[in-house]
């Protein structure tokens, strides 16, 4: 197994050294333990601080997919319409997802270097009235930022619960969940939080609440036996004290640092990457600057390079970084600048590595 001295992958990131000290903690029993339903309590304020909200917070075990799955199982039954807004594959994902729970979906989409019509999904919302509207924040494949604002206004104008996938730009950017109408937001630990992907972290809104109790979904990743954690001191199955431990050392850096100071160092990382890539001639995927995200930056492989040549090159010189998937396998390839490494001396040596493998 190799580490690489250059990890750019988009997620899972670089877990830093005190997050791995903190993981390997011993601890007692994290379903009786009172100190356990503390930290837990206090995981949940400084999410709701980082991710704008007064609504509950959610912490879970498992991958992203799980709230994933999670969110659509417990908000909608078998014959239910969602309106997915897709950008990208994680956006079309959610209305396969759903066809194969037996849910109506249909799709707004755009091309993936470019975001989808606000108004489309206007329309689309107002004659198709689904009960839930998908959207991805960052769309990590396509390395776009789908502005949400008008997105949560246009579900609440058509009575639809609105779900965001936040899940690789929670942290490094502002998602301010209840200014933009979110009810069911998703977010994963190995992305901007720099912790294996091991929890998910869900913000779910007093209407998805109402929701989810009339759908009464039961299993594995069913949000309701986790309502009243931790004032009722019960949790469906044995919690990740471990991780809940690394969770606080990463959202207690973020607050030293500032929220605001992290989230600008993002951008800076993220400009400082798109800047040297232009200087050598690498070509963005998304079509402008504008709709870039601070967390994960797309490009074209170049010209002359196979996308195995350029990954077998790079990785010779211990640098790793993204590929992709469907359509946009073997043209596209993603540098992951989010949580431990949107890092400008590791992106400026990156990009460094970058620009000597291209002069070969
Ligand atoms: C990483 C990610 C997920 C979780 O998916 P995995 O690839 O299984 O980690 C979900 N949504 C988005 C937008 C992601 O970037």
């Amino acid at each position: 197994m190799r580490e690489y001295k250059i990890g750019l992958v988009p997620g899972p990131v670089s877990v830093p050294g005190k997050i791995r000290e903190a993981w390997l903690t011993n601890f007692g029993s994290s379903d009786l333990e009172m100190e356990f339903f503390e930290l837990y309590a206090q995981n949940q304020a400084l999410l709701q601080r980082l991710l704008g909200t007064k609504e509950s917070v959610v912490i879970t075990l498992g991958e992203a997919m799980s709230i994933l799955w999670g969110g659509l199982k417990s908000a909608l039954k078998p014959g239910d319409r969602l309106l997915a807004v897709a950008s990208g594959l994680f956006g079309e994902g959610f209305a396969d997802m759903a066809r194969a729970i037996g849910v109506q979906a249909e799709t707004v989409s755009s091309e993936y270097d470019s975001l989808p019509d606000p108004q489309k999904v206007r329309e689309a919302a107002l004659r198709f009235r689904p009960k839930l509207i998908t959207a991805v924040h960052c769309e990590t494949p396509s390395g776009t930022l789908n502005p949400l604002k008008e997105l949560g206004e246009i579900a609440r104008e058509a009575g639809a619960l609105f779900l965001v996938d936040f899940v690789a730009s929670g942290g490094g950017v502002a998602v301010d969940v209840d200014a933009n109408h979110i009810d069911i937001g998703l977010l994963g630990s190995q992305k901007v939080l720099s912790l294996p992907p091991s929890l998910s972290i869900s913000t779910i809104s007093a209407r998805a609440w109402d929701v989810f109790e009339e759908v009464n979904y039961g299993g594995y990743e069913a949000y309701l036996p986790w309502r009243s954690v931790p004032a009722v001191r019960y949790m469906p199955c044995t919690h990740d004290w471990h991780g809940m431990t690394a969770l606080n050392v990463s959202l207690s850096s973020i607050m030293e640092e500032g929220m605001e100071n992290a989230f600008a160092r993002h951008s800076r990382v993220a400009a400082l990457c798109r800047k040297r890539a232009q200087e050598m001639g690498v070509k963005p995927f998304p079509v402008s600057e504008d709709i870039c995200s601070p967390t994960v930056s797309a490009f074209y492989v170049p010209d002359g390079w196979t996308w195995e040549e350029l990954d077998a090159a790079l990785r010779a010189r211990g640098m790793a970084v993204g590929g992709n998937y469907g359509r946009l396998a073997g043209k596209v390839f993603r540098i992951g600048h989010m949580g431990s490494q949107a890092d400008e001396p590791l992106v400026a040596r990156g990009m460094e590595t970058l620009r000597e493998v291209l002069k070969r």
